[in-house]
């Protein structure tokens, strides 16, 4: 087994990837008056129910306000996520956060949405050498999808995990980037060359295990 790996480039995308909002988002829908006291679910799950009701579009970009702002404090990170990291610093893998996130939600202009993904990672300690290991200066944001793909383009990464399979059908996606999808509740295949991944375990032995 060799201890480094030539060249290899890891982009992860932020929400929902990194990060999971399942509970903290079910704890505000039901303080919301949203969802039954009974209900809980994948963020997913929730979101559809809530899309449902009157207003639902509004009740959900509200809800979406609090998660990637104030109450994000109470999201927590995916498992198998540190793991991963410290598996690229081992090996020498160069890893990239590229995260679609506008600055300010319309329902909340206060809160700066980028600032508080940061300060999540810091309180994680993604940024401490006996942490994750990561830079500030490697993570990057993105006003739009187009503009996210550009990024993993720019950065030539050789590899990209997502949770949402939008990303990879953007026009703009490298097509060299060999593209992940992190789905834990997948049950149908993904579009044609996307490799569906459904714990983080799995994403570190289909990309180290075999080295
Ligand atoms: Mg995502």
């Amino acid at each position: 087994m060799s201890n480094e790996i030539g060249q290899r480039i890891c982009g992860v995308d932020f929400d929902n990837t990194i990060v999971s909002y399942d509970d903290v988002l079910a704890s505000i829908a039901r303080q919301r008056g949203l969802v039954d006291a009974s209900e809980a679910g994948s963020k997913r799950k929730i979101r559809d129910r809530i899309r449902q009701l009157p207003e639902g579009e509004i009740e959900w970009q509200k809800c979406q306000a609090l998660i990637y702002g104030p109450c994000i404090d109470q999201a927590r990170i995916n498992d198998g996520v540190p793991e991963f990291f410290h598996l690229c610093a081992q090996r020498r893998v160069k890893v990239y956060i590229i995260s679609h996130k506008t600055e300010s939600s319309p329902f909340d202009t206060v809160t700066n949405l980028r600032q508080a993904a940061m300060d999540w990672m810091t309180g994680q300690r993604f940024f401490e050498a006996s942490g994750l290991d990561l830079r500030q200066s490697d993570v990057f944001f993105a006003d739009s999808r187009r503009e996210k793909a550009r990024t993993i383009a720019r950065l030539q990464c050789t590899h990209f995990i997502d949770d949402l399979e939008e990303t990879f059908l953007e026009e703009t996606f490298p097509q060299s980037t060999a593209r992940i999808l992190y789905d834990p509740a997948r049950q149908e295949p993904a579009a044609a060359g996307i490799t569906v991944m459904k714990s983080w375990k799995d994403i570190c032995e289909h990309l180290f295990d075999r080295d």
